[in-house]
Parts: C-alpha cells; sequence; structure tokens
C-alpha cells in the first residue's frame, strides 16, 4: 500500500496511510482507512482511479460523511473525497452548477441570498452535493432530484459522462448511482423567488432542525420512513426512544437519530439498529430499512 500511496502522493498533495476515518464522519465513528486521498479535480480523480485499479485495490467516494457507519475497524482499500475544484460553484441566471464537494447547505444560503427558489429544504442539511444526490437527500416533502438537470459522473469505464435525471433512478432516499461510478458535479434548476420569503423559509427550517434534533454526533436518520408511517414514531412506540448500548444512545429527542454520546463504537451503533429493527417488527410487524450507508461491512 505504501508503494502506491507513493506513487499517487506525485500528482495528489493530500495522501495518507491508515487515516481514522472517524475523523470524516458526523458520528466521529470509524477504524482507519489503509489510504486515503483527496482528488482536487477530474484529472487527479482519473489518476487516483487508474493507480487503485492497476493495483487492484478496492475504493470507496465519501462525500461529508454525513449519513455513513464506518465499521470500528475501517476500510481495507483506499477512501477518496473531493476537494479544489469540486467545491467551486456557478450560479447562471436560474441555473446553477456545482461541484459535488460543494456543502448543500452552502448552496441553499447562496441561492437564498440571490432570490431563488428551490433548495430552502436544504437549509441545515449537512450533507455534499454529491452525497446528496446518490441519497436523493431531502426535507419538508422535497428532494434534491426535484431540481436536477443533469449530473456529470464519471464512469466505470472513468470517461465522463453528462446523465438526464431519469437516468438517475431518483425516488425517496434512493438514486441509481454507485460504485465505480463518481459524481463529479450536478447541473441544479431553481426559479425566481421572494428573497424575504426565502429567508425567512429556511429560518424557520433551521429552527424547526435546532428543536427536533439531537445536537450530539449523529448521522442523521438511521432508517427510511416506511409507507405512510414515521421510524421515528414506530420507534418511539415501541418503547426504545433513549435506550443505551456503550456509548451509543437513541436520541431521546428524536427516536430516528442514533447519537454518539462518550466514545461510541460502530458495534454499540449496529446493536442498537438490530434491536430497533427486531423489536419494531416484532410489535407492529414493519421492517425498518436503513438510510444510512455502511463502510467496511
Ligand atoms: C444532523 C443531520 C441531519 C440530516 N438531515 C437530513 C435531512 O433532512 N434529509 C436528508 O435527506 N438527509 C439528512 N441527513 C443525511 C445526510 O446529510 C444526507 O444524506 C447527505 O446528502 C449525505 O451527503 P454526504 O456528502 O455526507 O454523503 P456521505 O455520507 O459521505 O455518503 C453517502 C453515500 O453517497 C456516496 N457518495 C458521496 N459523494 C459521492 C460522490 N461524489 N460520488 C459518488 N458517490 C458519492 C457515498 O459513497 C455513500 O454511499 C442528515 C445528516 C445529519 C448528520
Amino acid at each position: 500500500m505504501k508503494d502506491v500511496a507513493e506513487i499517487i502522493a506525485e500528482k495528489i498533495a493530500t495522501v495518507r496511510l491508515q487515516e481514522p476515518l472517524s475523523r470524516h464522519t458526523s458520528f466521529k465513528i470509524g477504524g482507519p482507512a489503509d489510504l486515503y486521498l483527496e482528488a482536487e479535480n477530474v484529472e487527479q480523480l482519473v489518476f487516483a482511479l487508474s493507480c487503485l485499479r492497476k493495483h487492484k485495490i478496492p475504493y470507496y467516494v465519501l462525500g461529508s460523511g454525513t449519513n455513513i457507519l464506518v465499521h470500528d475497524d475501517g476500510y481495507r482499500g483506499a477512501v477518496i473525497r473531493l476537494a479544489g475544484q469540486f467545491r467551486e460553484f456557478n450560479f447562471q441566471q436560474r441555473l446553477v452548477t456545482a461541484g459535488a464537494a460543494v456543502p448543500l447547505a452552502v448552496l441553499a444560503q447562496r441561492a437564498q441570498e440571490l432570490g431563488l427558489r428551490g433548495l430552502e429544504f436544504a437549509a441545515g442539511i449537512p450533507g455534499s452535493v454529491g452525497g446528496a444526490l446518490v441519497m436523493n437527500a431531502g426535507a419538508h416533502g422535497h428532494a434534491l432530484g426535484e431540481l436536477v438537470l443533469e449530473a456529470q459522473i464519471l464512469d466505470a469505464a472513468l470517461t465522463l459522462h453528462t446523465y438526464q435525471p431519469q437516468d438517475l433512478g431518483l425516488s425517496y432516499r434512493k438514486s441509481n448511482i454507485g460504485p465505480p461510478q463518481v459524481v463529479c458535479a450536478v447541473k441544479l434548476q431553481l426559479a425566481a423567488g421572494d428573497r424575504d420569503e426565502l429567508k425567512r423559509q429556511s429560518r424557520d427550517a433551521l429552527t424547526f432542525r435546532r428543536n427536533r434534533q439531537p445536537r450530539q454526533p449523529n448521522a442523521g436518520s438511521i432508517f427510511k420512513n416506511p409507507p405512510h408511517d414515521a421510524a421515528g414514531r414506530l420507534i418511539e412506540a415501541a418503547g426504545l426512544k433513549g435506550q443505551r448500548v456503550g456509548g451509543a444512545a437513541i436520541s431521546d429527542v428524536h427516536a430516528n437519530f442514533i447519537v454518539n454520546e462518550q466514545n461510541a463504537t460502530a458495534q454499540d451503533v449496529m446493536t442498537l439498529i438490530t434491536k430497533i429493527q427486531q423489536e419494531v417488527w416484532c410489535q407492529f410487524g414493519i421492517e425498518l430499512e436503513l438510510e444510512i450507508r455502511l463502510l467496511g461491512y
């Protein structure tokens, strides 16, 4: 691995061995990745991926790490994050093209300042644009997919392709984008809006989050809402709110959040996940599907 790291480091500034992934996840949980690197543009990304493939090293693209649980043993392969040019965005009239590493909330804030409507739901969602497309992130009845005009995605052959929204399989917290594809940029269609009204809406959305979501490290909603119900309501009704395993707890603010109270391990979180799934199944006959992604499992 050291040899491959040295080759990659010839063209890429940030390359590290045994990088703790707890530093890169909102849960603050996760063992080390054998190799960690940050690609600053498409050329560097293609170079790194070619190198990893040549040496048969598996890789995983991480966004802002806000919807993921990484195993305590980490990941035997390379974790790639996008940086540099992938953090740039450009508004042209009512269109915005954003690199995959742009924080979604930053884009939403800028759109609001420009009086552009569409991204109000995203105020306070902590992920990146790339992660938000893969997860079709959303809130308050809206999701990113509604705004997508096209996406630039590096495909299996390491060529950049433009995808139309109908090709992305976007539905509730879901897309058909997956390894080895890498989202590089997304173009969104916004609409004209009233700046003061947009400001009020995003302030309300942030206040709602502050009151309804826990402050301790977490990964957002653990489970998807089943049809016509809410995972949080079911977990609470099953009597599980506030339950603890090791350093992890089912939040007593919102039962669909598991929080890292004190040096929780991924195993603590997984034990709670299994317990929730079993109890909700036994009591209500409903199978809760994970919303968070797992890495290293
Ligand atoms: C406090 C809190 C509140 C949240 N609230 C919401 C909410 O209201 N609504 C909501 O939908 N989500 C919410 N989330 C979850 C999360 O923020 C979103 O799902 C977000 O879109 C994930 O983006 P990310 O960059 O963190 O992705 P990551 O967690 O890093 O990755 C998620 C998946 O996307 C893949 N991925 C990421 N970037 C790329 C890329 N460039 N190319 C290919 N694959 C990629 C990863 O491989 C992984 O499979 C919340 C999370 C937290 C911690």
